[in-house]
């Protein structure tokens, strides 16, 4: 008999409502659990209530009606998140706070409250992981995409979060970036849960879990891209 291990849960979601104008729900009835070492997928068409969804995860939205426990406990206040659930915004200059990248990176760590011999350690380790290190005094503006993309994502890893949540990751990406980033994400994965909403078929591959969201709930769950096209392809996405 094979003995399965159970995953430690991080962040459970219990029955989640959440609208931005009253009574109109984007969000309808979710529950989901993040377990240790997950890397989940979440598609589905655009205006289903993605983005809304993560935002949820590290407390940047609250829900109206539900529940949300991190590490088995409840959370009360949505800010109690933001330290263990980093988000990497789909447009890394919405998230620049400083325009030279390694004290960009330190802005996160710095403001956990961490002592400022920790927060140098936490930039150069970020910087040495995403391989920018010789980008550390360059002004973020001047920066490929590609390369602004990785600040991004290291200012989020130099808080060390428990889980990583990634909007829509590989838009704009050529081929070339785009694999050099898939193997980043293998590599943090290693170390945070990963939550990625995505369009790209080939960020699937990456994943342990996908799931299926349309119009604000969880409407299938799939255990790779193989079962996922084929319920998509011989069925349909529209199908209810
Ligand atoms: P997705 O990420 O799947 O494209 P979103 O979560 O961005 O979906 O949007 C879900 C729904 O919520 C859409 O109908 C969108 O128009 C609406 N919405 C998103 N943000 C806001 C907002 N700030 N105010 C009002 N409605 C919003």
């Amino acid at each position: 008999m094979a003995i399965t291990m159970a995953r430690t849960n991080i962040l459970k979601l219990e029955n989640i409502w959440f609208a931005y104008e009253k009574g109109k729900y984007v969000l309808k009835d979710i529950s989901l659990s993040i377990l240790k070492g997950d890397k989940i997928g979440i598609v589905g068409p655009n205006g289903s209530g993605k983005t809304t969804l993560i935002k949820h995860l590290n407390g940047l939205l609250s829900p109206e009606k539900g529940r949300i426990f991190y590490n088995g406990y409840e959370v009360k206040k949505r800010r109690e998140l933001t330290r263990h659930v980093g988000l990497v915004f789909q447009n890394p200059e919405d998230q620049v706070f400083f325009p030279i990248v390694e004290e960009d990176i330190a802005f996160g760590p710095r403001n956990q409250g961490l002592k400022e011999e920790e927060v140098f350690t936490r930039v150069k380790e970020a910087m040495e992981y995403l391989k920018i290190t010789h980008l550390a005094k360059r002004s973020f503006f001047s920066l490929s995409f590609g390369e602004k993309k990785k600040v991004s994502i290291a200012g989020v890893l130099a808080m060390r979060p428990e889980i990583m949540v990634l909007d829509e990751p590989t838009l704009g990406f050529d081929p070339w970036s785009k694999k050099e980033f898939l193997e980043i994400i293998d590599e943090v994965s290693k170390r945070s849960a990963i939550v990625i909403t995505t369009h790209d078929l080939e960020v699937l591959d990456h994943v342990n879990r996908i799931i299926m969201i349309m119009d604000g709930q969880i409407k299938e769950e799939f255990v790779d891209k193989k079962e996922f096209m084929t319920k998509v392809f011989e069925h349909g996405l529209n199908e209810k």
